[in-house]
């Protein structure tokens, strides 16, 4: 748990969400701000930045984290596909700073990334 850290505080239960998935390493919740008419966030319950800083993170949780992207692609009916992103840094315009990936689908996405 860090300080003043949003996602972490969305993990405790102080700011609510809208749960899609958690197990033992991993929590789940729908984007406030959706870019597709699915948008879910992928986060650690372990603070560590961003993916830069991932191998900071128990194998176990890393591991966990790829295997809940899959899940919530299977429970969110996303058959025909799927685009995943995490923002790191800067340049990517990272704007909360807990690692998190954006499952994005439900329609079809740009052929464009940036
Ligand atoms: P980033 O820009 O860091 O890659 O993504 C941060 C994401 O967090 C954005 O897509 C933004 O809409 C989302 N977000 C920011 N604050 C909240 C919040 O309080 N609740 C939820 N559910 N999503 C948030
Ligand atoms: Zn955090």
């Amino acid at each position: 748990m860090m300080e003043n850290c949003l996602f972490c505080k969305i993990i405790k239960g102080d700011i609510p969400s809208t749960k899609v998935y958690e197990d033992e390493y991993c929590y789940a919740f729908r984007d406030i701000n959706p870019q597709a008419p699915v948008h879910v966030l992928v986060i650690p319950k372990i603070h560590v930045a961003n993916m830069a800083e991932i191998s900071l993170l128990p194998q176990e949780a890393q591991t966990a984290l790829f295997a809940a992207v899959k899940k919530i692609a299977e429970a969110e009916k996303l058959e025909k596909g799927f685009r995943v992103v995490s923002n790191c840094g800067p340049h990517a315009c990272q704007s909360v700073h807990h690692l998190h990936l954006h499952i994005l689908g439900g329609r079809q996405l740009a052929e464009t990334m940036v």
